[in-house]
């Protein structure tokens, strides 16, 4: 069944625009058809009473659950081309709460390009449609791009840098997450293509991140940010 986002008042469900588009143009919704609708983060069974104007109806609330324990913050650098699309995609599916887009002294491409609202948009219907995709109940946050120097005001219990200078085993990254509690902010960081530099690990250090190793081989840093958020998602569901 399709799920749409929207807010609830009484049982009335009023869908936000864009979903609404969807609906109607898109699906060519008819009275009477059965749609779920997410609206304060809780899924509700609801039923398209009117079309012309739009009533739908919440008949019952459904209980289920599909977030993380935890609230993952992903901070992930800009890169090149339309990357950042896919990484904020795949990010939603595999849970992510928030999405914090990074420069850092190797970050190659135009940071002007990405700031517009035109983007931010673009972000928010690409984090909207994998949220509805992936049967979640929160649509991932998005910050606007801060740069390295400004991680110290990201604010976690669990803080991870993910640097290809980590060699060996992984483990590290998996006994922290062990540790973590249900509840707990966890926030990772990963670099661009051209990696971090020493200082910027040193940085990152200081301010509280452990530096982990994603495994042997060096990772597109698209893949990175999969790589670790798999992971996260595996250990935080396993316990
Ligand atoms: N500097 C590297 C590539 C960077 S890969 C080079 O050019 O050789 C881009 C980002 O992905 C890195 O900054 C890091 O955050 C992450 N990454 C890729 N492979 C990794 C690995 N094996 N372990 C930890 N992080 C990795």
């Amino acid at each position: 069944m399709q799920r749409y986002f929207g807010r609830i008042l009484k049982k009335a469900i009023s869908l936000d625009e864009e979903d609404k588009f969807h609906l109607l143009k898109v699906m060519r919704a008819r009275k009477g058809e059965e749609i779920e609708v997410v609206a304060d983060e809780k899924l509700y069974l609801c039923e398209i009473t009117s079309i012309k104007p739009l009533l739908i109806t919440a008949k019952k609330e459904i209980k289920e659950n599909n977030e993380l324990p935890n609230y993952v913050i992903l901070i992930a650098s800009l890169l090149k081309g339309d990357k950042i699309d896919l990484v904020l995609q795949k990010a939603t599916e595999l849970g992510v709460s928030e999405v914090i887009l990074l420069t850092s002294e190797r970050t190659v491409v135009k940071v002007r390009a990405h700031q517009s609202d035109l983007k931010l948009g673009r972000y928010q219907r690409i984090l909207r449609e994998a949220a509805c995709q992936s049967k979640r109940l929160r649509i991932p946050l998005i910050q606007n791009i801060i740069d390295f120097s400004r991680i110290d005001e990201i604010d976690a219990q669990a803080k991870f840098i993910a640097y290809e200078g980590v060699k060996g085993s992984v483990s590290t990254f998996n006994k922290r997450l062990a540790a973590v509690k249900p509840g707990k902010r966890i926030a990772i960081i990963i670099g661009p293509e051209g990696g971090f530099t020493e200082a910027e690990v040193h940085y990152a250090k200081n301010n509280g991140f452990l530096p982990v190793g994603l495994g042997n081989r060096i990772l597109r840093a698209e893949t990175a940010s999969m790589y670790a958020l798999s992971v996260i998602a595996n250990r935080l569901e396993d316990k």
